[in-house]
């Protein structure tokens, strides 16, 4: 994990409104210095409605923080309203979306062929997708959540190039763990990022497998990151309720 750069993504959900992101994206600059934004990326996940806030906030001030969208349309555009497509959010700024997360699979039924359809989509887009992964509470108590996670990074990356691979970003977030408050313990999370790398090396190559970034999500906090970070396959988090105060994903951020 020594050459690969710890990334810390905000998912901010369906919350904040344009004022607040605003205030949170500057309050979020403003608690860190550019030598931890250097070493750890920070990026935020904002709804659409508040992306060209945050792109003004980020360029105005030249802001070491990246940020992307929480989805985007598997096609390139055309007669599908309420979507957003790849371009769109390519031309906003945006260097990552988020795919296929676990309340974008149960809210609206998306399986890992639409998952697949919209990676390849940001890819073209040169966007960075963060494909997630995860497995709910019965899977887990079957005690089959490698296997599950396998499935889901197998579908979600078929018909990729190695090189493709190399521009994902996986997300392992057990569903049990969303916004429960319930942690996966640390050696939970690395049981599942090593199988993820191992996953990858066996599909594509061991250079990719030793490149990729697999992050945890799940409940992360400020009193908590460390203990995750510290696992070899860990290369960073997803986080959901904690980044919405600008204190504590500071303080996340700084978890070296
Ligand atoms: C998420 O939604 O990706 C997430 C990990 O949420 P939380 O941190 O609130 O559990």
């Amino acid at each position: 994990s020594t050459t690969r750069r710890p990334l810390m993504a905000g998912n901010w959900k369906m919350n904040l409104n344009h004022l607040e992101a605003n205030l949170l994206v500057q309050k979020l600059a403003a608690s860190l210095t550019e030598k931890q934004l250097t070493e750890v990326e920070t990026v935020v996940l904002p709804p659409f409605t508040d992306l060209r806030t945050v792109q003004t906030a980020v360029d105005g001030d030249k802001l070491l923080i990246g940020y992307g969208g929480q989805d985007l349309s598997p096609h390139a555009g055309g007669a599908y309203t309420g979507d957003i497509s790849g371009s769109m959010l390519a031309k906003l700024g945006c260097s990552y979306v988020v795919v296929g997360h676990s309340e974008r699979r149960a809210y609206h039924h998306e399986d890992d062929a639409v998952v697949n359809a919209k990676v390849k989509a940001a890819l073209t887009h040169g966007l960075t997708p963060i494909l997630c992964v995860g497995e709910g509470l019965d899977v887990r108590e079957q005690g089959t959540h490698v296997a599950h996670c396998a499935d889901q990074l197998d579908g979600g990356l078929a018909g990729l190039t190695p090189e493709q691979v190399r521009q994902v970003v996986i997300a392992y977030e057990p569903v049990w763990a969303i916004g429960t408050g319930k942690t996966a313990t640390p050696e939970d999370a690395q049981e599942v990022c090593g199988a993820v790398r191992q996953r990858l090396a066996e599909r594509f190559d061991q250079d990719t497998a030793d490149q990729v970034r697999v992050l945890y999500g799940g409940s992360v906090k400020a009193s908590n990151v460390a203990s995750i970070m510290a696992q070899p396959d860990v290369d960073g988090g997803l986080v959901g309720g904690a980044s919405l105060d600008a204190e504590e994903f500071a303080q996340i951020c700084r978890f070296p």
